[in-house]
């Protein structure tokens, strides 16, 4: 007798398929894994990750991005790569691993590995992918990639607090979730989803940012609060999170994502300030959470 075995949608959710596998494997070299995260799209969440990578490069430390962020995957663009340079590997079992492409600023920073869902489809072409088949290939990216040891991996995901997000945070143990907002009402509604979610997940770090706080006026010199004042920490304080600290609005943030530098290396700006402070910030945080675990 023959018995029909229904099939299984393998999503990597739960069981340990082979990607789930590699990815539990990788992860074991990556100190400490960051997701940057926003309740809605365009408050500068890309600019935030690009910045607080590169941040981190500069002060020496390993550093990798994955950019899985399926509705505008140019976080490798602003990091100045693009996906002509991945190479890849063969291993011994016949699986390809693909290289990511690194970029050093010319020795401003230690090389930053990148890798991005733009990679896999054209920059320009939007992504009208699935559900599952968004989760497999942001899982890919993390399991089937020659990251090697790093410090920090840093992944850009989608706005918002999709399926997409909770399958592939199961799949990783995050340190931290950095929650990206601007000060005004209704960006803070979806930040407190976006922290909500991060809670549910038992993520142990979790902060916000806030970005584009105020435009410092080329004239005058004074603050301009365009977005309102004050929102980011409020919310944090709401919900009981870290406020990590403001990012300017600067004109030369924008003119530095296109040109693939991110604006954190050019040191006259107030951005750059800003989040040279934020991650002086993060890091201690990191490393007392990492003793508390190694004391547990
Ligand atoms: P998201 O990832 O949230 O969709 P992006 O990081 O792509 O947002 O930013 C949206 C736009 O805003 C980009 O053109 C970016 O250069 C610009 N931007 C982001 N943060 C700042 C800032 N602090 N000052 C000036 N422009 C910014």
């Amino acid at each position: 007798m023959t018995v029909k075995t229904p099939p299984t949608l393998n999503i990597g959710g739960l069981g340990a398929d082979p990607l789930t596998q590699r990815i539990k494997e990788k992860q074991k070299e990556w100190t400490y894994k960051i997701a940057v995260l926003s309740g809605k799209g365009g408050v500068g969440k890309s600019t935030v990750a690009v910045n607080l990578a590169t941040a981190l490069a500069k002060k020496g430390f390993f550093v990798g991005v994955l950019d899985a962020d399926v509705h505008g995957p140019n976080v490798a663009k602003m990091l100045g790569v693009d996906k002509e340079q991945v190479l890849a590997e063969k291993l011994d079992d016949g699986r390809f691993e693909m290289i990511p492409p690194m970029n050093d600023f010319m020795g401003q920073t230690t090389p930053i590995k990148v890798m991005s869902m733009g990679f896999l489809v054209g920059e320009d072409q939007p992504i009208i992918w699935r559900g599952p088949l968004v989760t497999k290939a942001v899982k890919q990216l993390l399991g089937d990639v020659k990251w090697g040891s790093l410090d920090f991996m840093v992944i850009d995901f989608p706005p918002g607090t999709g399926d997409q997000i909770l399958t592939v945070i199961q799949s990783i143990n995050l340190d931290a979730a950095i929650i990206v907002t601007t000060p005004q009402e209704v960006a803070l509604l979806d930040t407190g989803k976006a922290v909500n979610m991060m809670k549910q997940m038992n993520v142990p770090y979790i902060a916000v940012i806030e970005n584009m706080s105020y435009l410092i006026c080329p004239h005058c010199g004074n603050e301009i609060d365009i977005f309102g004042k004050g929102g980011g920490e409020k919310l944090a304080k709401k919900e009981g999170v870290d406020f990590l600290g403001k990012i300017p609005i600067d004109l030369k943030a924008r003119e530095a994502s296109d040109l693939g530098i991110p604006i954190v290396l050019n040191e006259e700006s107030q951005a750059s300030k800003a989040f040279m402070e934020i991650i002086e910030n993060l890091i201690p945080k990191l490393e007392a959470l990492k003793k508390e675990e190694g004391n547990e």
